[in-house]
């Protein structure tokens, strides 16, 4: 057993994962621990992974990196919703946006919708933030002010927006979209100016010790890097965790089938594009394509299931929807391992980012498990006596947040309407997790709340639940019977209200891409 406090870490992996990684640790912990991270020359980073989950806005506060600064830097734009196209059917769309849902008389405003909606689009009815996508608003004013500052200086109520507590964390009303390799060379800069010593190296391999424990990793010109605790960032490899340690990896493949993807960085004219202030995602014959506005190119790809779609025909595809402008631009194309390493803390090693688990794509969660994976390892960082309980506890909130998201994105399936090919009539048939189909049927009598969705953190309020069933349109939904017995003139109050502060804001606010043009 060791006698002191791990204070030395060593990283493996430069991507997303690594940097974030050790940014936070130096941030958290400073001189007290060293932190040496080690990535390859040789071997890539995935290349994508650019639009957020709101809570990202933490880790940037908690390094205390202003949005002036780190944005314009990594050509970041805002993103305050997920706009889902022709998930229903053709040339419909519906928005999953970072606004908290408002009640009425103790019921949320989307129950009040289905008993006697103003419109046919709850999400223009319930929230502001359906309006501000369309018309492609910056959430702030040139000045800065965030978009519900209007109400707090014009003397009405705030409308509560932000700031909701949600499980102990607090939501915000957007979150990022940003190039992954601009934001890893910045938080290089980051975490070398706090003493991370970085090596440009490969690790050829990794010596336990009697225990089974990592002793050190061998560098192919760096020699041997010891350590006291190991992170695994090497991605979908898992060369710490699943290849020197054989921790299993957990597949989600039977209830999520998309294994593969094909992607695309395309320089466009932004301003004469418009920059959506959101993430969409375009439903295909055999899964969906992204759309991630960036300051200055858009990333785009399609994630498929290749028992549904050969690589060539996916990449066909996304150069059609992309139309002119791709041509030159080399598709990358990727195998997905969907699911989680059944452990993501196995003795001195600790995996996070893709060699701890993926879902795919969809609600851009990869980074919002990076994020929370650190911030459980410093909740849970071991101590001398490295006590088993604190890994359990840690391998239980990774795993309940993969799982929790696993069940919230094949929601997305089986409540699509959208039926017109196999791929479609296949994910209302599929496996599903367990519990799912009990709640299921809760759900079409009582809208999903905080007592009947997934029962452990996993970042999701139950407001996300009702968009995504109200947006997809395929799970007969009702009413709560009480409301029928309501007044509800409140209710018919708050959504006029939305469509005024909606109709205000659309009004006053900037189109993103003037707010970001005068930050470059
Ligand atoms: P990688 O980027 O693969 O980095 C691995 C690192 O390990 C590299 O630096 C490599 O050099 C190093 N390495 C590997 N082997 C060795 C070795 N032997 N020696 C030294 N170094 C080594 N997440 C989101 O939040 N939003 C999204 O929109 C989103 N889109 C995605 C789309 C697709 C198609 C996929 C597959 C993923 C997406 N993700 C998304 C997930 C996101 O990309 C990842 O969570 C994120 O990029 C982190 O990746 P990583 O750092 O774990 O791995």
């Amino acid at each position: 057993m060791n006698t002191r406090n791990p204070q030395n870490v060593v990283v493996v992996g430069g991507g997303t994962a690594g940097w974030m990684t050790a940014s936070y640790l130096k941030a958290a912990f400073g001189d007290r621990i060293s932190v040496t991270l080690v990535e390859s020359g040789r071997i890539g980073t995935i290349g994508v992974g650019e639009a957020t989950f709101s809570d990202i806005r933490h880790f940037f506060q908690f390094l205390d990196l202003k949005e002036e600064d780190w944005m314009p830097a990594c050509n970041a734009t805002y993103k305050l919703a997920v706009r889902f196209e022709d998930w229903r059917e053709p040339g419909h769309h519906f928005y999953h946006p970072f606004e908290q849902m408002r009640s009425v008389g103790g019921f949320p405003l989307t129950d009040w919708w289905l008993q006697n909606g103003l419109t046919d689009r709850f999400d223009k009815d319930c929230f502001v933030i359906a309006s501000l996508c369309d018309a492609g608003r910056s959430p702030r004013h040139l000045d800065g002010r965030l978009f519900e500052q209007d109400y707090v200086e014009g003397g009405e109520e705030p409308v509560g927006l932000t700031m909701s507590e949600h499980q102990g964390k607090t939501q915000f009303p957007y979150a990022y979209h940003f190039e992954a390799a601009l934001l890893a060379k910045y938080l290089t800069k980051y975490s070398v100016d706090r003493g991370v010593r970085h090596i440009v190296d490969e690790v050829q391999d990794v010596r336990l010790d009697e225990r089974g424990w990592i002793d050190h990793v061998v560098t192919k010109e760096h020699g041997e890097l010891h350590g006291d605790l190991f992170v695994d960032c090497t991605g979908f490899r898992g060369l710490l965790i699943n290849k020197a340690l054989g921790v299993p990896f957990q597949s989600y493949q039977d209830t999520l089938p998309n294994d593969s993807a094909v992607a695309l960085q395309v320089p466009l004219d932004m301003q004469a594009r418009g920059l959506r202030p959101c993430t969409t995602a375009t439903a295909q014959e055999a899964g969906w394509i992204w759309t991630i506005p960036l300051f200055g190119r858009i990333g785009t790809g399609y994630v498929y299931a290749k028992d549904y779609c050969s690589p060539e025909e996916a990449e066909r595809t996304l150069r059609e929807f992309v139309g002119p402008g791709a041509e030159d631009v080399e598709a990358n194309h990727i195998r997905m391992r969907i699911g989680r390493s059944r452990e993501s803390w196995a003795n001195n090693c600790v995996a996070i980012g893709l060699s701890s688990g993926f879902v795919e794509p969809l609600e851009s969660t990869g980074i919002f498990f990076i994020h929370h994976a650190i911030e459980q390892l410093v909740k849970f960082f071991p101590a001398a006596d490295w006590h088993p309980k604190l890994r359990d506890m840690y391998n239980s909130a990774i795993a309940n947040v993969m799982d929790g998201v696993r069940e919230f994105l094949v929601l997305h399936y089986i409540g699509a309407k959208r039926d017109d090919t196999q791929y479609w009539k296949d994910t209302k048939t599929r496996a599903i997790p367990d519990g799912l189909a009990e709640r299921l049927e809760r759900w079409k009598v009582q809208l999903p709340d905080s007592e009947n969705i997934f029962p452990y953190y996993h970042g999701l309020p139950p407001y996300s639940y009702m968009c995504i069933l109200l947006g997809g349109g395929a799970i007969p939904l009702r009413p709560s019977p009480s409301l029928a017995l309501s007044d509800d003139t409140a209710a018919r109050k708050e959504f006029a209200a939305i469509r005024d502060k909606a109709r205000h804001l659309v009004e006053r606010l900037p189109a993103q891409y003037e707010y970001h043009a005068r930050l470059h």
